[in-house]
């Protein structure tokens, strides 16, 4: 059979519902040409059909840049002496925080690396403070792995939503990415999060130096089988300052065909077009939310610090306030004939109803 033979016979399938081989996802992530073409077109038609046209924003606060990991493919490890560190105050996020719900954004994403100096009792005390000063507004934490306890503590202040990508489902690779941790533990830490009820996103980086088509054949069947509402995916980009800063980037292509694929496995779920991949296409988003993306994350943090969260060099910038990037974004939604998102665009109500529909 011919690679366009096998191609449309394993796409049939997909939309047919049928979980795909790991062959034939491998399948799917070769196609170029027409097949790329339909590939991309057939995640846009059922992101269309299962969640609509909106795109939503969430905002983005980077409030430390500590941490104690030493991922080899990031800017911000441990061991990186250049990495600028700083970490915002309590006010400085609830500042932030003011200015993303003034904006009329309906959700909150605070980012750190790993960092103890944030302790679980002044995450709390954050957590809450938003919740009173802004009710509306769903929390989501990227902060990274913490004990099953304080992801308990972390959830009863008010957090709604917590992202931690497995970054790849091959074993051997994650431990070499990872010095000193394991994939069962990211996996357990995952495990933790979606029984104590936060909305989860997870995800993977694509073109990690070692990393083939049949590892992220996996990532996919790792998405699917976690049933993940949120799913971020980018491409792994060099930074200067670290162990694989003379590796190859990821490919833009090759991205957008994991984001297609995800949508077609998971198609209620939620899908950012990440910086890294805007970062890599020039500062488009558009070719992203054309591959079944429905999510962007703008970034609020305070300007002084935005440019020293280097997790990979770069980094797309949309304007330079939250005010600014808004109104560059929502000139590039309307030309994709889209339309911002309002309220805080869970997946997990559509999730059931999708479900529910299913089993009726
Ligand atoms: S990827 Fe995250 S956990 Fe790893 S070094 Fe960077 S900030 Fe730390």
């Amino acid at each position: 059979m011919s690679q366009t033979d096998s191609f449309q016979q394993a796409l049939s399938a997909l939309l047919e519902g049928q979980l795909p081989s790991q062959e034939q996802l491998v399948c799917l992530l070769s196609a170029s040409g027409d097949d790329f073409a339909a590939l991309l077109a057939a995640a846009d038609r059922v992101r269309r059909e299962q969640v609509g046209d909106a795109i939503w924003l969430r905002g983005l606060i980077e409030f430390s840049s500590h941490c104690r990991c030493n991922c080899h493919y990031c800017g911000l490890r441990r061991d990186n002496q250049k990495a600028s560190r700083y970490r915002l105050s309590e006010e400085q996020i609830l500042a932030a925080t003011g200015q993303v719900a003034a904006a009329g954004l309906g959700t909150v994403v605070l980012q750190s690396g790993e960092d103890t100096w944030w302790t679980v009792e002044r995450l709390q005390r954050v957590i809450r403070a938003i919740k009173e000063q802004h009710p509306h507004l769903a929390i989501t934490l990227s902060i990274g792995e913490r004990t099953y306890d304080e992801y308990v503590a972390l959830r009863q202040a008010g957090a709604d939503r917590f992202l931690l990508r497995f970054e790849t489902s091959n074993q051997e690779l994650y431990a070499q990415l990872h010095p000193g941790t394991s994939l069962a533990q990211r996996l357990e830490c995952l495990h933790d999060l979606q029984q104590l009820g936060y909305e989860v996103g997870s995800g993977c980086l694509v073109g990690l130096p070692g990393q083939t088509l049949a590892d992220l054949a996996n990532d996919l069947l790792l998405i699917k089988k976690l049933d993940l509402p949120m799913v971020g995916i980018g491409p792994f980009i060099p930074h200067p300052d670290t162990p694989l800063a003379s590796a190859p980037a990821g490919s833009v292509d090759l991205t957008l065909k994991m984001l297609a694929l995800t949508r077609l496995l998971l198609p209620t779920s939620n899908i950012p077009v990440t910086t890294a991949l805007a970062t890599l296409d020039g500062g488009r988003r558009q070719r992203g939310w054309q591959a079944g993306a429905n999510v962007v994350m703008p970034n609020a943090t305070p300007n002084v610090y935005w440019q020293q969260y280097q997790l990979y060099p770069g980094k797309a910038q949309l304007g330079d306030s939250l005010c600014h990037s808004l109104a560059n974004l929502k000139q590039q939604i309307e030309a994709a004939g889209r339309y911002v998102g309002q309220g805080p665009g869970s997946a997990l109500g559509r999730k059931e109803n999708a479900h529910a529909e299913h089993t009726a």
